[in-house]
């Protein structure tokens, strides 16, 4: 697929300073005094962008909808007395126009407003003309497109220093998570989009504090520049998100205990061994690939036989039995019965496709 991106010159790497990238500040701007001292704090650490909100998207009325305006002169104290550069949700235009007031270096859109075209073009119309970087979280849905689509959008109308948050994706159903990773789904984006810095935002995705390691440490291993995280000076009486803040001093604890791991190898029997591997993977996939071959050229067959004798294609017993048969074996197996089960499923899709078009020739 082709996009209207200029993928060149789509990146903030510069403003974004070296990888892991860490942007950490509060869920939102409380007061005068969290927002300092949760800023000093972080300062203190090294961390150089800092990020808060002052209008909140919340799932239900009546909670807190975040300061407003109010909390713009405390964020460009921030900024002036400690240096540090300034990130918000912008949600509407009047945000973007009220927050320039105040000097605030870069945008961010929120995953409930990503979901709307009609929003994301209105927020571009409002930024055009600006050099702010904006930052695009996935909207709630997994739809890589529509998140594609926030950043054509706003590239078209000339906003060049784009980066994407990962957020986790609204999941109805069991889920450790507030927001089920899909990693799938970051890693393809950077795929179709190789230049757009991707930042992990495991507060949102974890909703508890206890998982944050774990996801943080996913992002780094791959490869993502950094996170975008929450911090507050004292999560316990954090007016929104209080499960998944934690401390500036349990964030510093948090990072020095990720493990980051090289790009490239450099060793030169490491990457022997490494090659070794690859070629044993390649020639697997090799054999995998003349097995499907093959599979699909029975399937033929059984198209051409099932249309001679008027036989429908699909039959529901036929298939448990094959699903049943590979489910018990992803035990013996040691492949999780989910990757089998969708494997298989990928398998008689294609397969049922071929008949098809057999019988319909
Ligand atoms: C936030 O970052 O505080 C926020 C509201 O996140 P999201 O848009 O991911 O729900
Ligand atoms: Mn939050």
């Amino acid at each position: 697929m082709e996009y209207e991106i200029e993928l060149e010159e789509l990146d903030c790497t510069k403003e974004l300073g070296e990888k892991p990238v860490i942007v950490a500040g509060p869920c939102s701007a409380e007061s005068e005094k969290q927002v300092m001292e949760t800023a000093g704090k972080l300062k203190e650490m090294g961390i150089s962008i800092y990020r808060a909100g002052v209008w909140k998207p919340r799932t239900r009325p009546g909670s807190f909808e975040g300061m407003g305006p109010k909390a713009l002169p405390w964020l460009r104290k921030v900024k002036r007395e400690l240096g540090l550069k300034i990130a918000i949700e912008v949600a509407q235009p009047a945000h973007i126009f009220e927050a320039l007031k105040y000097d605030i270096d870069i945008f961010w859109i929120g995953a409930r407003t990503t979901v709307n075209p009609f929003f994301v073009q209105d927020l571009a119309d409002a930024m055009k003309g600006l050099d702010n970087p904006v930052f695009v979280k996935n909207p709630v849905n997994p739809d890589l497109n529509l998140w594609i689509g926030a950043f054509e959008r706003l590239s078209r109308a000339g906003i060049k220093k784009l980066a994407a948050i990962h957020r986790g994706f609204s999941y109805f159903g069991l889920t450790r998570f507030r927001n089920v990773p899909q990693w799938e789904i970051p890693i393809e984006l950077h795929r179709r989009l190789p230049k757009l810095p991707i930042l992990t935002d495991p507060s949102h995705i974890c909703g508890r504090r206890d998982l944050l390691k774990e996801v943080s440490q996913e992002a780094m291993d791959l490869n993502f520049t950094g996170l975008f995280i929450e911090s507050h000076i004292n999560p316990d009486v954090a007016l929104s998100d209080k499960d998944q803040q934690l401390t500036p001093d349990g964030l510093k604890k948090m990072l020095d205990e990720l493990v980051i791991r090289k790009e490239e190898i450099l060793d030169k029997d490491l990457l022997s061994k490494l090659q070794r591997y690859r070629k044993q993977i390649d020639m697997l996939d090799d054999e995998l690939m003349d097995v499907l071959e093959k599979r699909m050229q029975i399937a033929e067959k059984i198209g051409a036989y099932k249309k001679e004798n008027d036989i429908t294609i699909f039959q529901t017993t036929r298939w448990n039995e094959i699903v049943g048969k590979r489910l018990i074996q992803a035990v013996e197996k040691r492949l999780s019965e989910e990757f089998v089960d969708k494997v298989f499923r990928a398998i008689h899709q294609e397969s049922i496709k071929k008949q098809n078009k057999i019988m319909n020739e």
